[in-house]
């Protein structure tokens, strides 16, 4: 396989750990892109949502008029992963969300925002997560959300005492916990191996554009 023909997977790059996301997502299997103009969105074959501050991610994608294009694309089915913040991103419900805080949505489910921060704000756990082979995977949770309801649509990965930790909906997948914060790329390898499927069974090859320099993950 050639650099060419590896999934190009933008990281919004407004707020967050994008970096260890770039990083883990081109040790999965991709090529990896931050993304923060409207052309960029349009650009890529899948987004990563960074783990961060959903209400601070969320300001400053509509501020750089990211929104709407995020919208669009997720709207037409394409492939998306979240980690924490990143998961109320994707959420279609979020509960103790601060006022006028917006989410794209896309995952059937309800979020709580910081539901383990309010007992403990950061622990590590070692889990199983479903479509992962190789043994549990250190899950990080930092001011984590937790996943309270799910629709029919959506399968439980991994839970954590009971609560619902990671989740897949189609080509839209969502965590609770940290992978890139691990060194552990077996969550973004999962999620590569997601796009690489969606992009075969709708006939479409990833992008071929090179990644030109205007993609520059500096400053963030
Ligand atoms: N508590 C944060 C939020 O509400 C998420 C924390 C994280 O991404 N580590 O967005």
């Amino acid at each position: 396989m050639t650099d060419r023909e590896l999934p190009l997977v933008g990281v919004l790059a407004v707020q967050g750990d994008v970096r260890e996301h770039l990083r883990a997502l081109e040790a999965g299997g991709a090529r990896a892109v931050g993304v923060r103009r409207p052309a960029e969105v349009a650009a890529v074959d899948a987004l990563v949502i960074p783990g961060g501050e959903s209400t601070t991610i969320d300001k400053l994608t509509r501020a750089f008029e990211l929104r709407e294009p995020i919208l669009d694309r997720l709207r037409g089915g394409m492939p998306a992963y979240g980690s924490c913040a990143g998961m109320i991103l994707l959420s279609d419900r979020v509960e103790d969300a601060i006022a006028g805080q917006q989410s794209f949505g896309g995952i059937d489910m309800t979020v709580r925002r910081n539901a383990f921060g309010r007992q403990v704000d950061s622990f590590e756990e070692d889990l199983a997560v479903e479509g992962v082979p190789g043994g549990p995977v250190r899950a990080v949770f930092i001011r984590a959300p937790w996943v309270e309801r799910v629709g029919e649509q959506v399968q439980v990965l991994a839970r954590h005492e009971g609560r619902i930790v990671a989740v897949r909906q189609g080509a839209l997948l969502a965590t609770a916990f940290h992978p890139e914060i691990t060194g552990d790329t077996r969550v973004h390898r999962l999620f590569v191996d997601v796009v690489a499927h969606h992009l075969r069974r709708r006939g479409e090859a990833p992008v071929g554009a090179p990644v030109s320099a205007q993609f520059s993950t500096k400053g963030t």
